[in-house]
């Protein structure tokens, strides 16, 4: 709901702080995540993380999550769903050119990084293209494997 989203970006770093006690959670549970099986997650976490996220959100589980990135801004809310913006079509009252009622996405997430103490350079970083074979999928079941993964040093 666009009114409760915007609340979200106002409250952009109360959300950055629930978010990393979460996510410590979620990652530390990835045993016992890995023993319920990934696969058989997948479909339950997704319903709920759907919900929880699109009322806060707008999510549009797009299965690669960047809201921590783009000041709780969803990007896949910009109607060109660019994953780097904004766009030059920006109104000089900040609102989007696609969609003059509402607020530019990117303006929004900006503001919202501001807020943000981890997402203030976050959002400095380029974001790589939204791979749509994960649409749908749980972005919470993607962090907990991804960030569970030793990761792996190449010797050159
Ligand atoms: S103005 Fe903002 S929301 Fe609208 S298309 Fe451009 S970047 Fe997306």
């Amino acid at each position: 709901m666009y009114a409760v989203r915007r609340w979200s970006v106002r409250h952009a770093h109360g959300m950055e702080i629930f978010y990393q006690a979460f996510e410590r959670v979620v990652v530390a549970l990835h045993p016992l995540w890995r023993r319920i099986g990934y696969d058989r997650l997948e479909k339950p976490v997704a319903a709920v993380e759907k919900v929880v996220k699109g009322f806060l959100f707008d999510c549009q589980m797009c299965g690669q999550c960047a809201l921590s990135s783009t000041g709780m801004s969803c990007s896949m809310n910009c109607p060109k769903t660019l994953r780097n913006g904004p766009c030059g079509g920006v109104r000089p009252n900040g609102h989007c050119e696609v969609k003059p009622d509402m607020r530019c996405v990117w303006v929004e997430a900006f503001e919202g990084s501001e807020r943000m103490v981890e997402g203030k350079k976050a959002i400095r970083i380029v974001q790589i293209a939204v791979d749509r074979r994960l649409q749908g999928r749980s972005s919470w079941l993607k962090v907990a494997r991804d960030k569970s993964q030793p990761i792996e040093v190449v010797k050159s």
